[in-house]
């Protein structure tokens, strides 16, 4: 039997990818910018192994260049340049990757940057543009040629002329319609927002020529407008660059320039890991609270680079919740993307990125509570209550990942405690961790079931926010010691005796506490003498394990 090759239809398929692959229309120029960087990285890797070549990094550069009035825009590089076959093969055949067979063919292993690998992106310039050339010459021949498509109805190829070694690709922009507007690829600023968006860190120079405004030298009354060639993307990222030679300030920039918060950052932690998956980040624990933090607007999540490239404004699976206030990037090399880029094929990467991550801001959290603790509070202040529901929301996993960074008002210190300091000052006939729930310090203190507790001289954490004692439960002991609640039925305090009442007066008890018992119905369970009290006459206490503090909340709970 012979086999019969499917047909493709390449018209339709490329229709439909123009306009199916990408959420914006935008990354064209992410696109685009790849493969000139793409084609200047392929000269300097050939130049590693050629003699005969010379790789000054300083002569190597991108550039964009848009003349609004006859809308076209350009993107040209100083790469390899392509072949007549190369336009052919490269830009005929859609998903063929010429840059996949260059890093195969040339084994590159690590450290390689080389961006493309689907055979795809190109075709993105359609998405803005009604006609695309490139006209190109490759490096070692005396030739150009010009590669010209409308799209999905074909290509052509004819010699061209271009002096230097490189790719120039024309672009003609698209008329607005009614409900698109294509005019903006053709605006200085909104191009370099688009640069600085997604191309920041290509590592070669992307230049634009950029119209600025000055007073007139002999003038300083009068402006004038001046035109001058500027570089737009900052080339290397911060998180390459060595941490030695970074300075706060730096990492400050860093944060204001990425809008990561109009704050400065309380601290940050640069990891860089070169391990069974490669990545760096940066990240950022916030000094001040946004202000939609605790509301359904704020959205979590980390930037997500692939080789310096942008890929994910808000990664929300590179943290957890109860860390939903670390802000900054991770740029890894190691992801497998989808053809568009824009997501992730297999989280499995990422999935140990992020448990990387995680391990790594807890284990920071504790040296600034260590070391720092008066900006550790700071920041207990503004996002404690969300490691505490970090404790409550997950079973067990997230415990002792978060246990000794929660703390407490503390009866005896009169400040926040942790529970390990709590346990360290524990007497030794203490059998448990005693806490007190309430609105506000001012309210516990004047409980009168605190009273034998303090009586006993034990150390009583102070319960305001909704969460804690939720959090409490789900902890269940620290350190092998049980929480217990002041307002409890039974506290493990021996209480002295003081004194022995006769059968009269324990019988005029119990008539007293019928009576109450009847006055107040449901509302009690029962009504006893307590050998807790010392100045208050009367307290409530509980059986079982939901205290009055937490049947409150549960209460104004929505159903
Ligand atoms: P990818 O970048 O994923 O390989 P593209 O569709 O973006 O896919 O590009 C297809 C191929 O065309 C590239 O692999 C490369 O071989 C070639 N190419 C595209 N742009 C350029 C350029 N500016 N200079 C040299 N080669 C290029
Ligand atoms: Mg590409």
């Amino acid at each position: 039997m012979t086999k019969v090759q499917f047909k493709a239809e390449s018209k339709r398929l490329l229709e439909m990818m123009i306009n199916s692959i990408y959420s914006q229309k935008e990354v064209f120029l992410r696109e685009l910018i790849s493969n000139a960087s793409d084609a200047i990285d392929k000269i300097y890797y050939k130049a590693l192994t050629d003699d005969s070549l010379n790789f000054d990094k300083d002569s190597y550069y991108i550039k964009v260049d848009a003349d609004k009035e006859n809308r076209t825009l350009r993107i040209i590089d100083t790469g390899i340049g392509m072949t007549k076959e190369e336009l052919e093969n490269n830009l005929g055949t859609i998903a063929k990757s010429g840059s996949l067979a260059f890093k195969n063919e040339n084994e590159l292993k690590d450290g390689h940057d080389i961006i493309g690998q689907f055979g795809v992106g190109f075709y993105a310039a359609f998405m803005a543009a009604d006609v695309v050339t490139v006209i190109s010459k490759a490096l070692g021949s005396e030739e150009a040629y010009k590669w010209e498509s409308e799209g999905a109805d074909g290509y052509t190829i004819e010699p061209s002329e271009k002096a230097e070694v490189g790719t120039e690709v024309i672009l003609k922009i698209k008329e607005n319609t009614e409900d698109e507007n294509y005019d903006e690829f053709l605006d200085e600023y909104r191009l370099k927002a688009i640069i600085k968006k997604y191309s920041d860190f290509i590592r070669y120079p992307i230049k634009m020529d950029v119209t600025e405004t000055r007073l007139k030298e002999d003038n300083d009354q009068e402006f004038e407008q001046y035109t001058e060639e500027q570089t737009i993307n900052s080339m290397v990222p911060i998180w390459r660059k060595n941490k030695k030679e970074l300075t706060t300030e730096d990492y400050e920039q860093f944060y204001a320039e990425k809008h990561y918060g109009f704050d400065k950052p309380l601290k940050h932690i640069h990891i860089s890991v070169d391990g069974s998956i490669r990545y760096n980040a940066i990240l950022y624990i916030p000094e001040k609270m946004p202000f939609d933090y605790y509301t359904k607007e704020y959205e979590k999540g980390l930037e997500l680079y692939s080789s310096g490239v942008l890929i994910m404004n808000k990664c929300a699976d590179l943290l957890p919740d109860y860390f939903s206030f670390v802000k900054g990037m991770v740029d890894s090399e190691d992801l497998s993307l989808n053809i568009s880029r824009e997501m992730l094929q297999h989280d499995r990467q990422l999935r140990l990125i992020a448990k990387n991550i995680g391990k790594k801001i807890q284990s920071e959290l504790k040296s600034l509570l260590k070391n720092e603790r008066e900006k550790y509070e700071k920041f207990y202040e503004s996002f404690g209550r969300q490691l505490k529901y970090g404790v409550y929301s997950d079973f067990g996993s997230n415990k002792e990942l978060l246990q000794d960074l929660l703390m407490f008002y503390s009866s005896k210190e009169k400040k926040l405690v942790t529970l390990d300091e709590y346990v360290s000052r524990m007497a030794e006939d203490q059998k448990y961790i005693y806490y007190a729930s309430g609105q506000s310090i001012e309210r516990i203190d004047k409980l009168p079931q605190t009273e034998l507790v303090a009586e006993k001289g034990y150390e009583i954490l102070y319960f305001t926010d909704d969460v804690d004692e939720f959090a409490i439960k789900m902890l269940m002991t620290y350190k092998e010691k049980e929480f217990k609640s002041v307002s409890s039925g039974d506290l493990g305090i021996e209480p002295e005796e003081k004194e022995n009442k006769s059968e009269a007066e324990q019988n005029e008890d119990k008539e007293l506490f019928d009576y109450m018992k009847d006055i107040l119905k449901d509302k009690v369970k029962d009504v006893k003498a307590s050998k807790r009290l010392r100045s208050h006459p009367v307290c409530l206490s509980t059986e079982g394990e939901v205290t009055i503090e937490m049947e409150k909340i549960l209460n104004a709970m929505p159903d």
